[in-house]
C-alpha cells in the first residue's frame, strides 16, 4: 500500500505554507517578513511553525523520533486534520467503534464523510473480523480507541495488530489515556506499519487540557501530510512553552494517584446496592451502571458534582461516566453515592498560580466537609499548614510542585501568596471586617496572635527561636511566610511568640493563628457594620 495514492487529489497538489525567515540560516536576523509588531512583548513575534522544541522534548518522553511527531491544536485538531487529509467529501467513509469517543464520527460528519459505526463486543472487546468485513472501497481510515472513551478497556493488541496489518488504508489507535494503562500502546510500531497513527494527548494524565495540545506519531510520509495542510501556527507560544515546562516536570505521581484513586473508587462502588456494576477501568475514568441514572445524575448535579450522563449512547444505557478526582473529591462522591443527602451544594475557595518557579493548587471547603490533603515536598511545612484547617475549622486541599533543588525558599514563599489570596477572598465572603486575637500555651512555648482584617497588610513578628533552623528551615522563612501572608490576606498580623523548643514555638504560632481565623469565621456579632470610627476601612 503506498500511502501517497490514499491522499485526496486536491491535498496532494497543495504547496504547503513556508515562512520566509526558515530560509535564512544565520543566528541574529533581522525580521521583516511576516507584518509583525517590531517591539519585543515576548510574544510579537509568530510562534514557531513545527512546534520544534515541544516535539523534541516530547519525543524524549516516549521514545519516538521528533520525525514521527506531528503537534496539534489538542488531539481533536489531528482527528479531523487526518479525515480531510485523506477523505474526498461526499464519495470516502471512516470506520469507527461503538459506544467510544465521538470526535471521530462528529468530525467525519462536519467534512462531509460518511462514517459507519460498528459495535463492541458486549464486554466492549473488539471484534477485528466485524471490523475488517465492514471495510469498503470508500473507507480511508478506521478509528480504534484504546483504553477506549467511554468504556476503560484497552483493546486486545493483537486485534489491534490485526487490523493494521489488514486494511488497506488508514488506522488511527487514539491512545488518550494510556498513561493510565498497563499496556505500552504502539507509538514505537509507526516505523514498521506506515498507515499507523497513534494519536497521544497532553489534556489527560499531563494536566494541560487548558491549554490544547495533541500529538500524532506517525510514519515520516503521514507526518508531511499533516503539516502540509494544518493552519501555519495552529499551537500557540503560551502553549509551546508552558508545554515544554510541565512535561519537563513530569506527571508520574499525579498518574499514581490518580490510578490508586480509580482502583479505590471502583471497590468501593462496587459494593452499593443502586450500581449493578463498575467496569474495570484503564482510564482515568469508571463507567458505572445505575439501577436509575437519572435521578443519580440529577442528585448529584444539585450538590454540584458533574459526571457525564451516558444513557443516549448505544451500549452505555444507564450509566455514567465519573472521572476520577482527588481523594477529597471521590469521597464527597461516594458519601452522596451512599445516601448522605444532608449535603449542601459545594461552594469552594479555588485558586491556582503557576510560575517558572512553582505551581501551587489551593482549595477552601469552608463547610469542612473533605479531607485535608496538604503535600508541599517539605514535611514540616506541611504539619504547619496543616494547623490552619485543623483548627480553623475548615477544610483545605493544598497540592504544591516547587523547585525544592534550589531549597524550600520560592515554595514556602509561593504558598503563602496562595494561601494568602484564598483567605481573603474566604473571609471577605463572610463579610469580616473586624479585629480578632487568640493566645495559645504549647508545653514550654506561647503564641500570641492577632489579626486586624481591615484590608491593610502590616506584619509585627516578635519571635525570637532560640536556634536559626526550625527542622531544617531556616527561621527567618517563618517571619517571612507570615510577612507575605498578611501582604496577600490583605491585613495585619501581629504575632508574638516564645519559648525552649522552635518547633514547639512556630507550631503554637501556626495554631494560634487558626484560632484566630476561627474567631473571624464564627463572629457572630453585627460584621455587616464597619467597626471603625472612620466608616470606612
Ligand atoms: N481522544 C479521546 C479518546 C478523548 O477522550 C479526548 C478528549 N476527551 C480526545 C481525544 C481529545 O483530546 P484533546 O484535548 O487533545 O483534543
Amino acid at each position: 500500500m503506498k500511502i501517497e495514492n490514499l491522499v485526496r487529489k486536491n491535498i496532494a497538489e497543495i504547496v504547503p505554507y513556508s515562512a520566509s525567515r526558515d530560509e535564512c540560516t544565520l543566528r541574529s536576523k533581522i525580521l521583516l517578513d511576516a507584518n509583525e509588531n517590531p517591539y519585543d512583548s515576548g510574544f510579537n513575534r509568530y510562534p514557531d511553525i513545527y512546534s520544534t522544541r515541544l516535539k523534541r522534548v516530547f519525543s524524549g518522553i516516549i521514545d519516538v523520533s521528533p520525525r514521527n511527531l506531528f503537534a496539534g491544536n489538542g488531539s481533536d485538531e489531528v482527528i479531523d486534520l487526518l479525515i480531510r487529509v485523506f477523505c474526498e467529501p461526499g464519495r470516502d467513509s471512516i470506520i469507527c467503534l461503538t459506544p467510544s469517543y465521538g470526535m471521530y464520527k462528529t468530525s467525519a460528519i462536519i467534512n462531509g464523510v460518511k462514517c459507519l459505526e460498528i459495535p463492541l463486543n458486549d464486554d466492549f472487546s473488539l471484534n477485528p473480523g466485524r471490523v475488517l468485513g465492514s471495510v469498503s472501497e470508500t473507507t480511508k481510515i478506521i478509528f480504534l480507541c484504546s483504553p477506549n472513551n467511554p468504556t476503560g478497556n484497552n483493546l486486545e493488541c493483537q486485534d489491534v495488530k490485526q487490523i493494521i496489518k489488514d486494511f488497506n488504508g488508514i488506522v488511527v489507535v487514539d491512545e488518550a489515556y494510556i498513561d493510565f494503562s498497563s499496556e505500552r500502546g504502539f507509538a514505537s510500531d509507526v516505523e514498521e506499519f506506515e498507515n499507523l497513527v497513534v494519536l497521544r494527548t497532553l489534556s489527560k494524565a499531563w494536566g494541560m487540557a487548558g491549554i490544547r495540545v495533541g500529538f500524532a506519531v506517525a510514519s515520516e510520509v503521514i507526518i508531511k501530510l499533516l503539516n502540509k495542510i494544518k493552519f501555519p501556527y495552529n499551537v500557540n507560544i503560551l502553549s509551546q512553552d508552558k508545554a515544554v515546562e510541565l512535561l519537563t516536570r513530569g506527571n508520574l505521581k499525579q498518574v499514581e494517584a490518580i490510578i490508586l484513586e480509580r482502583e479505590r473508587l471502583l471497590s468501593v462502588l462496587a459494593t452499593l446496592p443502586d450500581i449493578y456494576q463498575v467496569y474495570p477501568s484503564q482510564a482515568n475514568f469508571l463507567l458505572v451502571k445505575f439501577r436509575d441514572n437519572r435521578k443519580v445524575y440529577s442528585n448529584l448535579l444539585e450538590k454540584g458534582i458533574v459526571v457525564r450522563d451516558l444513557s443516549l449512547l448505544k451500549g452505555c444505557e444507564d450509566t455514567l461516566r465519573i472521572s476520577i478526582g482527588t481523594k477529597s473529591d471521590n469521597d464527597l462522591l461516594i458519601d452522596l453515592l451512599q445516601g448522605c443527602n444532608d449535603y449542601m451544594p459545594v461552594n469552594f475557595i479555588e485558586k491556582v498560580r503557576s510560575t517558572k518557579e512553582t505551581m501551587i493548587s489551593l482549595r477552601i471547603d469552608p463547610k469542612g466537609r473533605t479531607e485535608n490533603e496538604i503535600t508541599s515536598g517539605i514535611p514540616f511545612i506541611d504539619h504547619m499548614l496543616e494547623q490552619i484547617p485543623v483548627h480553623a475549622g475548615f477544610s483545605m486541599r493544598l497540592i504544591a510542585e516547587g523547585d525544592l533543588q534550589n531549597g524550600p525558599h520560592h515554595t514556602i514563599e509561593d504558598i503563602a501568596i496562595v494561601l494568602g489570596d484564598s483567605l481573603y477572598e474566604f473571609l471577605s465572603s463572610e463579610k469580616s471586617n473586624n479585629r480578632y486575637g487568640f493566645a495559645l500555651p504549647m508545653d514550654d512555648s506561647g503564641a500570641n496572635v492577632m489579626i486586624d482584617f481591615g484590608r491593610r497588610a502590616f506584619l509585627r513578628w516578635d519571635v525570637a527561636f532560640p536556634v536559626p533552623f526550625i527542622e531544617g528551615i531556616e527561621s527567618d522563612m517563618f517571619r517571612h511566610f507570615f510577612d507575605t501572608l498578611s501582604k496577600a490576606m490583605k491585613a495585619s498580623i501581629h504575632i508574638q511568640a516564645s519559648g525552649l523548643n522552635g518547633h514547639h514555638i512556630i507550631e503554637s504560632v501556626f495554631k494560634a493563628f487558626a484560632k484566630s481565623l476561627a474567631m473571624v469565621l464564627n463572629d457572630t456579632s453585627d460584621t455587616l457594620k464597619l467597626k471603625s470610627s472612620k466608616g470606612v476601612l
